[in-house]
């Protein structure tokens, strides 16, 4: 049962385990605190009890167990999670998939086997091949080879065919993985999709294999690269080739750099820019953004001189400005992709990067270069840079880019807000927001809320001075003979440990009680009031003498606690 799984896992892997790798942490009081990797910041906000076997991030207000952690981290749902905490592990998953979906889910594996097994073979056909002569010749080095696990499709029909129908898999399960493909017009004769290029297999952002793209090695293909079509495994709208390796190096360096093929990224990656990425055969979508996102708030776009032109860049920019992204981009000189000036001369592209400008200021700058009629940098401006600085969340930065733009225009900012506010309306984009949703915490009372504390002190510090003190005072103040049993939520938990740290005295919690008590005794004292107002309304005596002596009572508390 999944539930045994889940607790096998709990038991030999640590939340210290699980998130580690992830978030440098280090001991502060009773709990370990990191950097959050969900959000940008300077001082650690991310706490993980390694006693709960629990995380909360105070600046995201979001939390969970290794789970969810893994979840959120990796992009994974939860069977994903499952299944990677028990390879972790060494925990042995037997039924993690509800009965219908067993049959889908096994397909899915068994794909995934056929990739792995697919990359596996094309490397191993690279040695002393055409294919390792053109990486050569590309100057990508033996280890990026070898980490990128690149590989040899040879030149011939049914070579992969022929070898992995061998191993037990079948004509349908390599037609599903996209690997062969049915001869036009011969019904039942089938062939390598990939023939004599270069591969590289395109991997998720755990690691696995889920596509491949082939570089022709003959000049006369007129395809020059060739993609996986989309299957089970692969959807390019969610891939971005090289976010496994590039995933630690975005969130040290703080920002992802998108450039255009496979070779950018693998001579990025070789030349130290380990934070590089790029698309796989399609346009920047949301949800490459939202993946983007979970590493770093920060893009840069690396543009060829030659690249696909402004319209194609600035839809780009609006989408990731849009997701809350801040976007800048980068030039290369004219006739070199960055494969090509990274290899020649990685000191300038180092330099290009540096020089990198917000994008706003770059179309500005871009444009005021190319268009020398006035007039016509006014109209291409208002088509490209406005659309861009009202896509821009934070009003600050908006502002900001206004007035940029209104310097190199020569326009006041009156005039450039006024074109702005004319723009179409732009939906928010869906499924990206701005910042991580942390749940709405539920209205609580003064008095819930310092219950809540007190509990959670009672909670963390159980059997203490300090424990038999609060249940005590709580007793005596509330006059209730128990103290409730109910478990305060992480983040409350999470707050008493940095409030009171290791080892608290006795005493610890006096502040807090005074406060607890005068929100009770003042709640007393105001239905005392009532109680006052409803006997003289009635113009009871005695219950008025009663009522008036009880307020008096109270009020004589409340100026002794205040
Ligand atoms: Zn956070």
């Amino acid at each position: 049962m999944a539930k045994d799984t889940v607790a096998e896992i709990k038991e030999r892997l640590s939340i210290q385990d699980i998130i580690a790798p992830y978030v440098k942490l280090h001991r502060a009081g009773r709990s370990l605190v990191g950097l959050c990797p969900f959000h940008k910041e300077k001082t650690g906000s991310f706490h993980v009890s390694t006693e709960r076997g629990t995380w909360h991030c105070f600046g995201c207000g979001i939390g969970g167990d290794g789970f969810s952690f893994i979840e959120k981290i990796e992009g994974v749902d939860f069977k994903g999670a499952l299944k990677l905490l028990a390879d972790k592990a060494g925990v042995q998953i037997t039924t993690i998939y509800g009965s219908e979906n067993r049959e889908e889910a096994s397909k899915k594996e068994r794909m995934r086997e056929v990739m792995n097994r697919a990359s596996e073979w094309y490397a191993g056909k690279l040695p002393n091949s055409p294919a390792e002569a053109y990486a050569k010749k590309r100057l990508l080095a033996d280890d990026t080879v070898r980490a990128w696990r690149l590989g040899h499709a040879p030149d011939a029909w049914r070579d992969l065919l022929e070898a992995l129908t061998a191993e037990g898999f079948t004509i349908e399960e390599l037609l599903a993985a996209g690997l062969i493909k049915e001869a036009d017009g011969k019904r039942g004769t089938y062939y390598d999709r990939f023939r004599n290029r270069l591969m590289f297999p395109i991997r998720d952002a755990t690691s696995r294999v889920v596509a491949f793209t082939g570089r022709a090695l003959a000049e006369d293909d007129l395809a020059k690269y060739l993609n996986s079509p989309e299957t089970d495994l692969y959807h390019k709208s969610d891939i971005l080739f090289g976010m496994d390796a590039a995933k630690d190096a975005i969130r040290t360096r703080g920002f992802a750099m998108l450039v255009e093929g496979q070779m950018d990224v693998l001579h990025a990656h070789q030349a130290g820019f380990a934070n590089t990425v790029a698309l796989s055969g399609t346009a920047l979508t949301d949800r490459h953004l939202t993946l983007m996102k979970r590493y770093s708030e920060n893009l840069m776009l690396i543009l060829d001189a030659d690249s696909a032109g402004f319209k194609a860049t600035a839809r780009s920019a609006e989408l990731a400005l849009r997701a809350g992204l801040r976007v800048k981009a980068a030039r290369l000189p004219e006739g070199k992709d960055p494969a090509d000036l990274i290899s020649e001369d990685a000191k300038e592209f180092t330099e290009r990067i540096r020089d990198a400008k917000p994008i706003v200021e770059f179309f500005l700058a871009e444009l005021a270069d190319k268009e020398r009629d006035p007039h016509r940098l006014l109209r291409s401006a208002e088509n490209i840079v406005l659309p861009l600085i009202a896509a821009i969340p934070s009003p600050m930065e908006r502002e900001h880019f206004i007035q940029a733009a209104a310097r190199t225009l020569s326009l006041s900012s009156e005039a450039v807000r006024e074109s702005l506010a004319r723009l179409p309306k732009q939906g928010v984009v869906a499924g990206v927001t701005n910042a991580p949703v942390a749940p709405v915490p539920a209205k609580r009372s003064p008095r819930e809320f310092r219950t809540e504390q007190l509990l959670a002190v009672l909670h963390t510090y159980p059997e203490t001075p300090l424990a038999n003190r609060v249940k005590s005072e709580y007793s005596r103040i509330t006059e209730a003979e128990h103290v409730p049993q109910a478990v305060p939520p992480e983040a409350v938990l999470f707050q008493t440990e940095q409030t009171f740290g290791e080892d608290p005295t006795e005493g610890a919690a006096d502040e807090l009680l005074r406060a607890f008590e005068e929100i009770v005794v003042r709640e007393v004292y105001q239905e005392a009031v009532a109680d006052l107002r409803r006997a003289e309304a009635a113009g009871d005596v005695s219950a008025i003498k009663t009522a008036q002596e009880a307020c008096a009572k109270l009020q004589l508390r409340l100026s002794a606690i205040g």
